[in-house]
């Protein structure tokens, strides 16, 4: 794992500085007409989505990223049903190479003696680890690998009604908490990394009551601050162990530990932090903290009723 402009981010071999491969696959970037949309990155300063590269010799591109740019691009066409039928292992690789894409992003830029980052991830020995955790099962993206009995990350797929959906192509991610989001069309995929399962498992009724909807936009917003907020207080990570190789074996096996005997899984929620990041989500509806903590013990939800069942929502009356 090397955060440098002059290694292939995949392999290790040194490139040169011409040597990239996309963070956003070009089928996205022009099905959505990316290429000049802008980007903020960490630390305040402005790309766009087509200058986001990641160091890429053009073995590792060729042979692993093209063609897992097309399985996605093939199951994208296909909507809902495209994209649920992928290998679940192949939706984490692709999601993994985006984020390990912007994450080396910022690294390179904090190694800038230029740049003054407020916050600096790589001096953080805790994120260092958790990179290192992921980095190793991002490379099932080169090296054949089974993760025995688990998947390193939480996939949610939800359907967004096209009654107010103003958004073809949305993004977002926090490379602290490793929450991901992207939305293609009218589906999101909301991941949330090196999680092992355990963030969807933890809100399996918030998953089990979305998922198969049609959403509002402002429910899947608050859908993703679940999520993210899910991320946010997540407290372990994990380790990641080869299985000893026999001859003859043509891929490797994964096994996974948890330490969850000195530290607590998740963090206790709390409901104004919570709160935060349903504001967050919810600016474009401009909804704020206070409103949403009127009942200090339950939020405004406009995913589920007082049942915790799901509400169907067509379109959203700003209510006053
Ligand atoms: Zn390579």
């Amino acid at each position: 794992m090397q955060f440098t402009d002059t290694n292939c981010f995949l392999c290790g071999t040194i490139i040169t500085k011409e040597h990239r491969t996309p963070v956003f696959g070009e089928w996205l970037q022009q099905k959505y007409n990316l290429k000049d949309k802008e980007l903020l990155l960490l630390d305040k300063s402005v790309t766009t989505f087509g200058q986001l590269g990641i160091p890429c010799c053009d073995r590792c591109h060729t042979h692993y990223m093209l063609p897992l740019e097309h399985e996605v691009e093939q199951a994208a066409t296909k909507g809902m049903a495209g994209l649920q039928a992928l290998p679940p292992q192949r939706l984490f690789q692709w999601i993994g190479k985006m984020y390990y894409g912007t994450l080396v992003t910022e690294l390179i830029k904090e190694a800038d003696p230029l740049v003054m980052p407020e916050y600096a991830v790589s001096e953080d020995p805790k994120m260092l680890g958790k990179f290192r955790s992921f980095y190793q099962v991002l490379q099932s993206l080169r090296v054949p690998m089974e993760f025995d009995g688990f998947l390193p990350c939480s996939l949610f797929l939800l359907e967004v009604s096209p009654t107010e959906d103003e958004l073809p192509f949305e993004y977002q991610d926090e490379l602290t908490t490793m929450a991901f989001s992207i939305k293609l069309g009218s589906v999101a995929i909301v991941c949330t990394l090196l999680d092992n399962g355990i963030i969807r498992k933890a809100l399996g009724r918030l998953s089990q009551v979305a998922e198969g909807q049609l959403l509002h936009p402002i429910q899947l917003a608050e859908f993703k601050a679940r999520v993210f907020y899910a991320a946010y207080i997540f407290n372990v990570v994990p380790e990641y162990f080869i299985r000893p190789q026999k001859p003859g074996d043509d891929h490797l096996v994964l096994d996974t530990l948890i330490d969850d005997v000195t530290n607590e899984i998740f963090n206790p929620w709390e409901m104004p932090a919570y709160a935060h990041m349903l504001e967050e989500m919810w600016k474009p509806w401009s909804i704020r903290e206070q409103q949403i903590l009127q009942n200090p013990s339950q939020p405004i939800s406009f995913l589920l009723d007082e049942h915790h069942q799901f509400k169907p929502m067509e379109r959203y009356v700003k209510q006053v």
